[in-house]
């Protein structure tokens, strides 16, 4: 029986992972559950999950959960988040929260020998450099809950295969890859959250529709498997049925495929080296499948070629181009800018931005502070 704390439970990563838990119930126990504003979502996994302790956002609604439920410890805030990740007795932490409230957390698990199951993307974007260097210190492996990084480990067979060469990530491409720039202009909101693969959370699907997110995983893998970006390939793949490939010394590729479900990588991060029967067994046939891969057009879609050599500049750079894409989509999903600006406002910071080399996880978070400050 393992041990887990979910960071971000109300979420839609948090959720699937839950229904995970659940299905395999004589395998996991639920030690400890955080979220942010969900109360009622809360309380529900509470009496389904019993965890031992929960962290929420707010520390006004403790006595709101308290009054239901007397005998459970509950924290609040980030420190909150980083006293569950202290607790001894836990076997794996899932960071699964938006944004960068959970980053500390993720570190302080990493410091506590505990497995770390990564969905969120922060963590690795921002301060890659500082938790890999902890992971490998404390002999701790951060196992990725995202479809295609997880292809990447399944493939690999372990996280460092000295005879991989090449690692190629897949792309559906997001619901513009067959319109021309003069139309991606005029995408509205609705537009842009109509994902053809993959249903997510709104800020994640934007970042698909001008693959950010592709330039964000680029990032993530640099860092989870230690190859150089230039190992690192984009591949756009409109059915999202192969998750990404790795190529070996020999000429070999070998690819991960299945349905496009989050359940599939949560599971694996969960149960890794072992497989389990789970959710989405048995829920694939490759008869009938059309398989297409096409190289990306970075001059469409310039925001993936500046996001991947933010990466490269290191430093701050990739918070900066992360803090500054956020604030850019959250203005763009409230409707006061429209699709393509989102692009003009994420290279206008870029270009202003001054890196500094080796910052500690501070200067990183005052680095993101500003940027969000400024374009709030
Ligand atoms: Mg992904």
């Amino acid at each position: 029986m393992k041990n887990i704390i979910i960071l971000g439970s109300t979420g839609s990563i948090g959720v699937q992972t839950l229904e995970v838990v659940e299905k395999l119930s004589d395998k996991f126990n639920i030690k400890a559950l955080a979220c942010g504003n969900n109360i009622e979502l809360l309380k529900e996994q509470i009496k389904k999950f019993k965890p031992e302790f929960v962290c929420i956002k707010d520390k006004n609604k403790i006595n709101d959960i308290k009054k239901e439920f007397n005998n459970i410890e509950i924290y609040y805030g980030e420190e909150g988040l980083i006293k569950l990740a202290q607790i001894p007795d836990y076997d794996i932490l899932v960071s699964a929260t938006n944004g960068i409230v959970s980053v500390r957390a993720t570190l302080e698990a990493i410091k506590n020998k505990k497995t770390v199951a990564l969905a969120n993307k922060e963590t690795l974007v921002m301060a890659g450099d500082i938790v890999i260097k902890e992971a490998r210190k404390n002999n701790t492996d951060i196992l990725p809950i995202d479809s295609e990084h997880s292809a990447i480990l399944q493939c690999l067979g372990k996280i460092n295969n000295p005879f991989a060469k090449r690692l190629w990530i897949t792309a559906s491409g997001g619901p513009f890859l067959n319109n021309t720039r003069e139309e991606m202009k005029k995408f509205t909101v609705k537009e842009a959250l109509n994902h053809p693969r993959w249903s997510m959370g709104k800020k994640i699907t934007v970042d698909c529709a001008t693959l950010v997110n592709k330039g964000l995983e680029v990032i993530e893998a640099h860092h989870l498997y230690d190859f150089d970006y230039e190992n690192i390939k984009v591949v756009i793949h409109p059915q999202s049925i192969v998750h990404s490939f790795v190529e070996f010394n020999d000429g070999s590729f070998l690819a991960q495929m299945g349905v496009p479900s989050m359940h599939i990588p949560i599971q694996y991060a969960l149960s890794y080296p072992n497989r389990f029967k789970g959710i989405k067994s048995d829920s694939f046939s490759p008869f009938n499948q059309k398989l297409e891969f096409f190289e990306p057009d970075y001059e469409k879609f310039p925001l993936l070629k500046l996001t991947i050599e933010c990466g490269k500049e290191k430093g701050i750079m990739p918070a900066i181009l992360n803090a500054a894409n956020e604030a850019a989509v959250y203005k763009f999903l409230r409707g006061e800018i429209s699709f393509l600006d989102i692009e003009k406002i994420v290279t206008k910071e870029i270009e202003k931005t001054n890196n500094i080399q080796d910052p500690g996880i501070d200067e990183i978070f005052e680095a993101d502070r500003l940027i969000r400050e400024k374009l709030a």
